[in-house]
Parts: C-alpha cells; sequence; structure tokens
C-alpha cells in the first residue's frame, strides 16, 4: 500500500472541501477500498473518511423512500419499510455478504464497489480499466464469470453488487452532492457501460459523494424476490441473479420489473420486455419471448455461453415464484 494522506471529516461541507484535493477518494465503510488499496489497484494519494456524515437514514414521504448512503446494508436489510415495500432489496443484501460485512459496508459504497475480474485486481495483467489502453486479459484469458450482456472490445467484466441490481428493479435515483448542490440521476443513468473507457465506470465526478438512493413508492406493497445462482452455497459473487417484481390481477400481468445481475456489465433491465408481459397471462409463451427480448443482444464467448442458460432458468422461476406468491 503506498502512502496517504488521511482525513476524518465532521460534515458533509468539510468532506466535499476535502474531496476537491488530487486524486482524493471517499472511504465509508472500508469494505471495497481499502481492499483495492493493498493490492495497489487504488493509490489515492488523499483518504477522506466520511462516516461521521450523518446521511445514516431512511426516510420516507408519501411518494418516495429516500435511504442513506451512509446506511449500514445490515440496517436496511432489516428495515421495516424496505422490507415491506422492497422486499427483493432486503434479500439481495442478505445473500451478497456475511453479517460482520454488512455491518461495515454503505449503500454508496456497495453502488461503487468495482469488479471481481482476476485480472483488473493483479496489476500484473494488462487490463483497460486499471491502466487505460494497456488491453483487456480476459478476452484471450479465463473469462468464464465474465459478462454476455453490454459488453465491449475493451472490456467483459461483470458488475459486482447485488444491491444494485434490486434497485435498478425498484426504478432507484442516486441523489449526488457537490459543493456546487445536488443533482439526482436515475441508477440506470448513473451506471456505465464499459464501451472503449472502462475504467469511467459512473457519472460520479471528482468531488461528488452519492448522498442517498431514492425509490418510488408503488401504489401498494408488491410481490418481490431475489434470486442468486452462485457456484458455492455460502457468500460468494453471483454467476446469475434477478431481482424482480411482478403483479396478476385477473390472471393478467399489471406490473412487472425485472433486472438481471451477474450477467451484464451492469445491471440489465430492458423495459421493452416488461412491457411485453403487461396485459397477458403469464404463459410459458410469454415467459419466453420475455427472456428473447431481455437477451437481445448478447454476445456470449464460448466459455460463457452457459450465462444465457442459466439467466432464463432464473428468470422462469422467479416468475413462477412471484405467480404463485399472488
Ligand atoms: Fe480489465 Fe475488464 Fe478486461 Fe477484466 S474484463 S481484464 S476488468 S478490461
Amino acid at each position: 500500500m503506498l502512502p496517504f494522506q488521511y482525513h476524518r471529516a465532521e460534515d458533509a461541507e468539510t468532506a466535499l472541501q476535502l474531496l476537491q484535493q488530487s486524486g482524493a477518494m471517499a472511504l465509508a465503510g472500508g469494505t471495497s477500498l481499502l481492499d483495492l488499496m493493498k493490492l495497489g489497484v487504488e493509490t489515492p494519494p488523499h483518504v477522506v473518511d466520511i462516516r461521521d456524515l450523518p446521511w445514516k437514514e431512511i426516510t420516507a414521504d408519501s411518494s418516495t423512500i429516500a435511504v442513506g448512503a451512509l446506511c449500514s446494508n445490515a440496517y436496511v436489510a432489516d428495515h421495516p419499510l424496505v422490507g415491506r415495500h422492497f422486499p427483493a432489496v432486503s434479500q439481495s443484501i442478505l445473500s451478497g455478504a456475511s453479517g460482520q460485512i454488512r455491518n461495515m459496508a454503505t449503500v454508496g459504497g456497495n453502488i461503487l464497489q468495482r469488479t471481481r475480474c482476476p485480472y483488473f485486481r493483479s496489476s500484473g495483467w494488462a487490463c483497460n480499466k486499471r491502466d487505460p489502453g494497456s488491453g483487456c486479459s480476459a478476452a484471450i484469458g479465463y473469462h468464464d464469470p465474465h459478462a454476455v450482456l453490454g459488453v465491449s472490445d475493451a472490456c467483459i467484466a461483470v458488475y459486482p453488487s447485488d444491491l444494485a441490481v434490486a434497485f435498478t428493479a425498484a426504478d432507484a435515483s442516486v441523489v449526488l452532492a457537490s459543493q456546487t448542490g445536488e443533482r439526482t440521476l436515475s441508477l440506470t443513468d448513473f451506471l456505465l457501460r464499459p464501451a472503449s473507457t472502462p475504467h469511467l465506470e459512473t457519472r460520479l465526478q471528482h468531488g461528488e459523494l452519492i448522498k442517498a438512493v431514492v425509490l418510488p413508492l408503488p401504489g401498494a406493497p408488491r410481490k418481490g424476490r431475489y434470486l442468486k445462482l452462485r457456484n458455492r452455497a455460502a457468500f460468494a459473487f453471483a454467476t446469475v441473479s434477478v431481482a424482480a417484481s411482478l403483479t396478476i390481477e385477473g390472471a393478467k400481468v399489471v406490473h412487472a420489473a425485472l433486472a438481471l445481475g451477474g450477467v451484464g456489465t451492469v445491471p440489465w433491465r430492458s423495459k421493452q420486455a416488461e412491457d411485453q408481459l403487461i396485459g397477458r397471462e403469464l404463459s410459458d409463451d410469454a415467459v419466453e419471448s420475455f427472456c428473447d427480448t431481455l437477451l437481445a443482444g448478447a454476445a456470449p464467448a464460448d466459455a460463457t455461453h452457459y450465462k444465457l442458460r442459466m439467466a432464463r432458468g432464473a428468470v422462469r422461476r422467479i416468475l413462477r415464484e412471484l405467480e404463485q406468491d399472488q
């Protein structure tokens, strides 16, 4: 780990001021950044500890729930408002990491966590995400767990967060704070596909912090689930995951929202596929055509074709389970 200067900010104003320093990075729970610093992947000259900022509450009004970016993952998973209105969010956290990590990890840090691509995390390998223009070792090397959707010639790394997949299915927005004020972006717009610049993963600008995640409240609680498939029955990153909510009235689908994890360079959702389901019975044909549209444009390699079969199976399963829940 290279030497760095540690600053502990007492309030948001101080934190945003300290983050103006060249190369400064924010430290919240430390479950991601510290690992990357030990590996030499992140080498910030200034680390700004933001744990004392007050963004640790979940609040609600008549139309939204706002989750403070410094809420611990454990607090969010156990919160009654989240459990009642967004069960997939709770389930995604509980499937994502051990209790110790859930107690430390924050919502903002979870969204900003970086890929588990082994070449990214080992400084001896070419990696466009870590070292722009150096090449992509995964493209010619081991890439079985990598992405099949949203990939580019420059990078095929999977986006790792479970929570962000559930947030995406819940139409989440992120509130970003800076010295010049606040702005709000949908999470879908906030997270970037790699294209030719895989080192740019989000629209977060230098000196900005995620302040909160806002979830629009449905009129009535919806049935929702998070399904995570992984290669061992312990805390591991998703091979394929699905967050979904579904409402069926009079045998017809009136609401459907579904996002995939483990298969894309960002959480993967298709409003076009969801619209196809509305007003239809949840027949096998309807589910298969939903999957066709959701997975259209996939670019699997020989070693990653299995992900498309797994994703299709996971979508079928979660939709049938949600149908049973109605
Ligand atoms: Fe780097 Fe992306 Fe290639 Fe992995 S897949 S080596 S993160 S450029």
